[in-house]
């Protein structure tokens, strides 16, 4: 069984099915990501995940426990966090700052060992030490999104999905974060990624799924998915 358990998931936003009855199971330590079109559902999977939105039908099983419905911050006591496109650090606090607020109101059932016990290891892990007691609001954007990873992660998470992180990166700020990423498995952090720059999720993602129309057309090897006369129907729009 995977860590994220999603069964029959649908979504009806009036006539549109943002999601339309999908399956689909993150594996523990795994980096997952999520490819679409826009409109495909990608963001509303995210949110009826981490309980921005109750889903029509359906059932998210978090590590054997029914979460469906479950309020957001049921859903991140229980160890699921996510960043946003829009980096959600207070403007006017310093990098450190924010972290400990963050680091304050983290999830306190601490049934593992957490990889950064201190504010100062997390601003470590995310390369951010020399600008710490600057104030986020003037962080250059590449930074700004580290710091979101960070705070993030200051909730102790078990699975964090990132929403397009890399959008808006240059090419060194997108090796930074794939290298960033890559290292949280291992820190007994599992990852699901959406976003839309193939090249990223190659480098990233060992797994893909991708959603059309609210419905999973492909899952599996990241290459595999990559040569579905299916998928590359979608993204050719043949
Ligand atoms: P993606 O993230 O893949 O671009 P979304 O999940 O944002 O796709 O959207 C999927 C579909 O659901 C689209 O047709 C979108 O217009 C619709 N949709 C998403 N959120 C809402 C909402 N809050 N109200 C109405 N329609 C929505």
């Amino acid at each position: 069984m995977g860590a994220l358990e999603i069964r029959g998931l649908r979504k009806q936003f009036g006539g549109v099915a943002a999601l339309a009855g999908v399956d689909l199971t993150i594996v523990e330590g795994e980096i997952l990501g999520i490819v679409g079109p826009n409109g495909s559902g990608k963001t509303t999977l995210f949110n009826v995940i981490t309980g921005v939105h109750k889903p029509t039908a359906g059932t998210v099983t978090w590590r054997g426990r029914d979460m469906t419905g479950t309020p957001a911050h049921a859903v991140s006591h229980a160890g699921i966090a996510h960043t946003f496109q829009q980096a959600m650090a207070f403007p006017g606090l310093s990098v450190l700052e924010n972290v400990q607020i963050a680091t304050e109101h983290c999830r306190t059932d601490g049934e593992r060992p957490f990889p950064w016990p201190t504010p100062d290891d997390l601003i470590g892990f995310v390369g951010l030490q020399a600008l710490r007691h600057e104030i986020a609001g003037v962080l250059p954007f590449g930074n700004l999104r580290l710091l979101g990873i960070a705070l993030a992660l200051a909730t102790r998470p078990s699975l964090l999905l990132l929403d397009e992180p890399a959008a808006g990166l240059n090419d060194k700020e997108t090796t930074t974060l794939v290298e960033l990423v890559q290292q949280l498995p291992g820190h007994g952090i599992s990852v699901c990624v959406i976003d839309h720059d193939m090249s990223l999720m190659q480098r990233l993602c060992r797994r893909l799924v991708v959603l059309d129309f609210g419905s999973k057309i492909a899952d599996g090897p990241t290459a595999e998915v990559l040569a579905d006369p299916k998928v590359l129907e979608v993204y050719l729009g043949g």
